[in-house]
């Protein structure tokens, strides 16, 4: 754990302390660290990089619900620290060379860096049910349109294809839990609400050697004993604010439709690859959203926007710009 590093700080070594300052720095502005590998800055997600644009005149709040009952509330965006980048920089090269193992490991969970969607149009695209024989060709769409996106991966289907869970990994896309076996949660007891979380987030970790954060639930059904669990189990409950119904029997052109007449910033927009129809619709999609000017991003460069995500609260979408 981090708090692990700052059991040096009653060692009078200079060394010691300077790392500790080095930490502290890079925790004033995490927003600005370096991104891992396997977070690799893509196309317009690079081209806009918030901390190049100029402070927001006027933050929109995103609505998040609580677990008890639906009552809203907002969490506060995060305190921007311009003109750090260069203490950041530095902060992360003495990280690297002198911050033990555990810290390192920490950072990685920080909120990845991305356009601040405060600022700029971002819209969150999430894939639920796979990965699936369709999984490759969206794959392959959104790296030529230069997106990332969400994928909600059923466990015992991440281990039937983990390459392409690594891909995903790979491209800089989000990765969550969406159970072991797709059942309505709200019907289950909370034992068997865990095993189906804890099921899938095991089967994910042992592909991707980390943990997902993020829960969608089947069919978008959950309750406070579903998000309460979630919580104990570290996901956050993310909803969407756009339904293309690609889980009806419609043509590519009705989910082409339905996304470019709706869209608003902010969007986490559910589609699935289960369906060979959801790909169709994708190039109309990231061709005409890149044209006015939205920013395709993962669900937590989305939030991190907006304060990030806490496991058991329920979020439906970002930052409305
Ligand atoms: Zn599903």
């Amino acid at each position: 754990m981090m708090l692990t590093g700052f059991r040096w700080l009653h060692l009078p070594e200079p060394t010691h302390f300077l790392f500790i300052s080095a930490w502290r720095t890079a925790m004033a502005c995490f927003d600005a660290r370096p991104r891992p590998p396997s977070e690799p800055r893509r196309g317009v997600a690079a081209a806009l990089d918030a901390r190049l644009l100029p402070a927001p005149v006027n933050q929109t709040r995103p609505i998040i619900r609580t677990t008890q009952g639906g009552s809203a509330r907002s969490v506060r965006p995060p305190a921007r620290y311009r003109g750090l980048r260069a203490a950041c920089a530095t902060a992360a090269a003495l990280l690297a060379t002198a911050g033990p193992p555990d810290t390192v490991a920490d950072a990685a969970t920080l909120p990845p860096s991305g356009p601040d969607c405060t600022v700029v149009r971002c819209v969150a695209l999430t894939f639920d049910d796979g990965p699936t024989q369709y999984t490759p060709s969206i794959l392959h769409l959104l790296e030529a349109h230069h997106a990332v996106a969400t994928f909600f991966l059923i466990g015992p289907h991440a281990l039937q294809r983990p390459a392409l869970v690594r891909r995903e990994q790979h491209d800089g896309d989000a990765i969550g839990d969406h159970t072991v076996t797709h059942p309505h949660l709200t019907a289950l007891s909370s034992a068997r609400i865990r095993r189906e979380l804890d099921g899938a987030a095991n089967d994910i970790a042992s592909v991707t050697g980390r943990r997902p954060t993020l829960l969608r639930p089947p069919f978008g059904a959950y309750n406070p004993r579903v998000s309460h669990v979630a919580g104990q189990t570290g996901l956050a409950v993310i909803m969407w604010s756009l339904d293309p119904r690609d889980w009806k029997k419609v043509t590519p052109q009705a989910i082409e439709q339905r996304v470019i007449n709706r869209m608003r910033p902010g969007d986490i927009v559910s589609l699935h690859d289960r369906y060979a129809r959801t790909p169709k619709a994708l190039p109309l999609i990231l061709t005409d959203l890149a044209n006015r000017g939205y920013a395709f991003v993962t669900v937590p460069q989305l939030l991190a926007s907006s304060g990030g995500t806490r496991p058991g609260l329920v979020y439906h979408h970002g930052p409305r710009r």
